[in-house]
């Protein structure tokens, strides 16, 4: 018995060299040689002026995130196992919006615009999906806190 996954991707042409790239750790996108623009996801065409003349890039890795919505309920499998989880909307460095996953962050840690760092997830044998946690030094709450108020120097209490 075999259980539909909702989660799988159906790689077909244009698509097939990104998901074999994300299995290497590699987030493609597409650059276009007559706009200069980025575009994700990957279109044979550039969304902005429709030229065909576009190519592979691979992104930095790089991204802020613009919204998010954390994920308690879905009965699809295999996300009733996932949840609860992050369902976000981030900006790449290089200008395309694209809908992902915040993983190992605390959720009340979000923020919009908070800098992101690509990972991967491997979600099967053979598919690695592009995801992000919150960048900088792993883990750790902010040790550079500025809250102890030891600078009070001349001040006098009246
Ligand atoms: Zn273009």
């Amino acid at each position: 018995m075999s259980m539909t996954r909702f989660d799988l991707p159906t790689p077909e042409g244009d698509t097939l060299e990104f998901w074999e790239a994300a299995r290497d750790g590699r987030l493609l996108i597409k650059h276009c040689n007559n706009c200069d623009a980025y575009s994700y996801y990957p279109r044979p065409f550039c969304p902005e002026c429709w030229s065909e003349d576009v190519v592979w890039h691979q992104a930095s890795g790089q991204g802020t995130l613009y919204s998010w919505s954390v994920i308690y309920n879905n009965d699809q499998p295999p996300f009733r196992d996932r949840v609860p989880y992050v369902a976000a909307v981030v900006d790449l460095a290089e200008g395309p919006r694209m809908m992902t996953n915040v993983v190992d962050t605390p959720f009340e840690a979000l923020r919009v615009g908070m800098p992101l760092q690509l990972r991967f997830m491997e979600i099967s044998d053979d598919y690695t999906i592009p995801v992000f946690a919150a960048a900088g030094r792993g883990g750790g709450h902010g040790d550079a806190d500025k809250s102890a108020p030891s600078d009070a120097g001349g001040a006098s209490d009246g």
